[in-house]
């Protein structure tokens, strides 16, 4: 079989993604391999196809329990002989595990990292044929990483006492350089075929919120997501216990997942939350690493993290089955205290370093913490900057964060101005003068006292506004006034007044236009097919089924079939096993398994639903979203200019670097990726 074949059998794909082809043909030739790959992006695929090519046992050493369990259950429900080796089998499961595993039974074993050392171990070993050893989460092997290991300093003694060296492929999601390098010589990799892929994620829409009440935001932004699920990210372990009673006690279906809590009750959180039995997981950052669950549909930040790095892999943890998702992160100005407070703290609390290392730790960290505050506060496209920072070029606008969607529109306001300037006339008409409140609250006919008792309700103007928020009736008053058609005197009573121009609004009606923000939504078309499924009864009665047969089998829901595997059903409507064959992510064992219970369903549902409209046309499939969010990147690129660096922009940029500048905020000003800043600097001789 070759390896599309295997992909199609086994995994249910037709085609592989960016840069898995080519990992995987590299693997297959024999050659060690690096994958830096984003969250979601499909690493596991990089190793598990070729695991089932090549003659002999695959090794994957993967930092947490969790993980192993999930891909393992993910892999013997599409038919791949594959066990794990860790802390949770019971003394029987163990040695009937290891016995299998002697006798060549598994194309893969998960194997924890800590189990390395163990003379058990060693005897598996040697005893096995290993064709490839593959580390997963591979940045756990580098103390620059945020997760540093120990026990994946053991690895390469392990690949080492092997009886005949294997192919070693490693994979990780952060790119930093000096992670890479560390990776490539802690691990022993030799000579290994790197390859970095593209860290846009186009189904993820990007925002930044800057909320009054940051409790109060995520309420609303919670009941505006329906029934899907999601995680919440905190600084720490108090303000998760905080968040997560106060969602219960409104109502919501939340858990918790921190350090300190007893391993008991995290492992019983976290299944709570893979199994849909809670919608809403409220963590630190001590969640997620590993955690594959396919179908979380937004991730939304209480705190601002603290740096970039993390962001994008908490935030990557949304729509990784290639369904719109939204990472929000709710932003206040304290975050940026709490996390400089934490970044010094860690540095005292590290024993393990020398005072010089420290002072460099420390140093790379306040940087790393400013850039996320610039990220944060940028007016620009939220995309293009996260790209830039790890080194790609993104045009600068990507339609699909929360400034893009947001931006300023010029909104023509003729009618609007109308009606303030006639409401100021008629108040001066009773021979009197007021504030800007006033005359907000009698277009928006409030039953203020105060306004009642000068009887302005019965003002032809009162209430004619009453569909517009006050803050855009205010923002509108103030383009009048500085447009001088209306004029405002402050002092001790500041009034609204009427200005020779005001004629030229009521009488003349001249057109009057301004730029406002627009309304808060993800782009349009995306929103309305994502609502399309929400509420399709079709969509509905699979996912319904499909919750059934994994509480059957004791699976997570996503594990039977993800959604975006039920909107392809829904797309495609399969009534034969030969047409549910060519849904997204269904192969030959899923469809032995499932195929009869779905395609049944939708012959019921479609005899009894004749009328029913299809789904729309265009996105569905997640590639064609991704395709269309492409053409929406292209159609609507501003193309910056790559010119040369003149000596007058090095020099500024020195100078820039010196003053304390960002190097996110230096690249805004001279409109060039953070890459290109960097690389710069680097060339100067500024940075290391
Ligand atoms: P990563 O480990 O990089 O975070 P995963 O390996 O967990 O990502 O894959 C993320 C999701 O993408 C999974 O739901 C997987 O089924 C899906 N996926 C991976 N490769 C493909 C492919 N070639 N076609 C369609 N879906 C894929
Ligand atoms: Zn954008």
């Amino acid at each position: 079989m070759d390896k599309l074949a295997v992909l199609k059998e086994y995994f249910g794909h037709d085609s592989f993604r960016e840069g898995q082809s080519d990992l995987i043909d590299h693997i297959l030739g024999g050659c060690d391999v690096l994958g830096i790959m984003p969250t979601g992006a499909g690493k596991s695929l990089c190793y598990q196809v070729p695991a089932l090519m090549l003659k002999g046992v695959t090794i994957v050493i993967s930092p947490l329990i969790s993980l192993m369990k999930d891909q393992v259950s993910a892999l013997v429900t599409a038919g791949v002989s594959a066990a794990c080796i860790n802390s949770s089998l019971t003394q029987e499961e163990y040695a009937d595990t290891m016995h299998r595993a002697c006798r060549g039974e598994y194309s893969l074993i998960y194997i924890a990292p800590e189990r390395l050392g163990t003379q058990e171990m060693e005897r598996l070993a040697s005893s096995l044929d290993v064709a490839m050893v593959t580390i997963d989460e591979a940045h756990c092997v580098s103390q620059w990483g945020q997760d540093f290991r120990p026990s994946y300093l053991h690895i390469s003694e392990f690949i080492a006492a092997l009886p005949r060296r294997p192919i070693v492929s490693a994979f990780t999601a952060t790119a930093t350089d000096t992670v890479r390098d560390d990776i490539v010589r802690l691990l022993g990799l030799r000579d290994p075929f790197s390859l970095v892929t593209g860290f846009d994620r186009p189904n993820l829409y990007f925002s930044v919120i800057k909320p009054q009440n940051k409790y109060t935001e995520l309420r609303r932004l919670l009941n505006s997501m329906g029934d899907k699920c999601g995680i919440v990210y905190c600084l720490s372990r108090r303000n998760v216990e905080e968040v997560c009673e106060k969602l219960n006690a409104d109502g919501f279906s939340a858990t918790r997942y921190h350090a300190g809590l007893p391993d008991s009750e995290r492992r019983m959180n976290q299944d709570d939350f893979i199994y849909d039995r809670k919608r809403i997981m409220v963590a630190t950052n001590a969640f997620g690493m590993g955690i594959d669950k396919s179908d979380v549909a937004f991730v939304i930040h209480y705190n601002m993290p603290k740096n970039i790095e993390s962001y994008y892999q908490e935030a990557g943890r949304a729509g990784r089955d290639g369904s719109p998702a939204q990472c929000i992160l709710l932003y206040g100005a304290s975050d940026v205290r709490t996390n400089t407070f934490m970044i010094e703290r860690s540095r005292e609390d590290n024993t393990a370093l020398s005072d010089e290392e420290k002072d460099t730790m420390l140093e790379r960290d306040k940087e790393r913490l400013k850039e996320m505050t610039f990220y944060s506060t940028t007016s620009g496209c939220l995309r293009e900057f996260m790209l830039g920072y790890f080194g790609e070029k993104a045009p600068s606008y990507c339609g699909n964060c929360s400034n893009c969607v947001n931006g300023f529109e010029e909104v023509d306001i003729t009618i609007d101005a109308q009606k303030i300037v006639s409401c100021v006339f008629r108040i001066k008409q009773k021979g009197q003068y007021f504030g800007k409140t006033m005359v907000i609250d009698i277009l928006r006919g409030s039953e203020n006292e105060r306004l009642m008792s000068f009887g302005f309700n019965k003002l032809s103007t009162y209430g004619i506004m009453n569909d517009v928020s006050a803050k855009k009736i205010r923002a509108e008053l103030d383009h009048l006034i500085s447009g001088g058609y209306l004029a405002f005197t402050e002092g001790e009573y500041p009034v609204v007044e009427l200005t020779p121009l005001s004629a030229k609004i009521v009488k003349e009606r001249i057109p009057v236009k301004m730029n406002l923000p627009k309304e808060k939504t993800p782009s349009g078309k995306r929103r309305a097919d994502d609502s399309f499924y929400s509420d399709n009864p079709l969509f509905m009665e699979l996912k319904k089924l499909r919750n059934r047969l994994a509480s059957e089998a004791n699976v997570p829901a996503y594990i039977v079939f993800s959604d975006a595997a039920l909107r392809d059903m829904c797309r495609i409507r399969p009534t034969t096993r030969e047409q549910f064959l060519t849904v997204s992510g269904v192969g030959k064992r899923k469809a032995e398994q499932y195929g009869e219970a779905f395609c049944t369903l939708i012959k019921e549902h479609i005899s009894s639903h004749p009328e029913e409209e299809t789904a729309p046309e265009g996105e569905v499939s997640p590639l064609q979203l991704q395709l269309d969010s492409l053409r929406e990147l292209v159609s609507t690129k501003r193309s910056v200019s790559p010119r040369a660096w003149s000596d007058r922009e090095e020099h500024e940029l020195a100078e820039e670097f010196a003053q304390g500048k960002a190097i996110a905020e230096i690249a805004q000003l001279h409109r060039r990726t953070v890459g290109s800043i960097r690389s710069r600097l680097k060339k100067m001789g500024i940075i290391g």
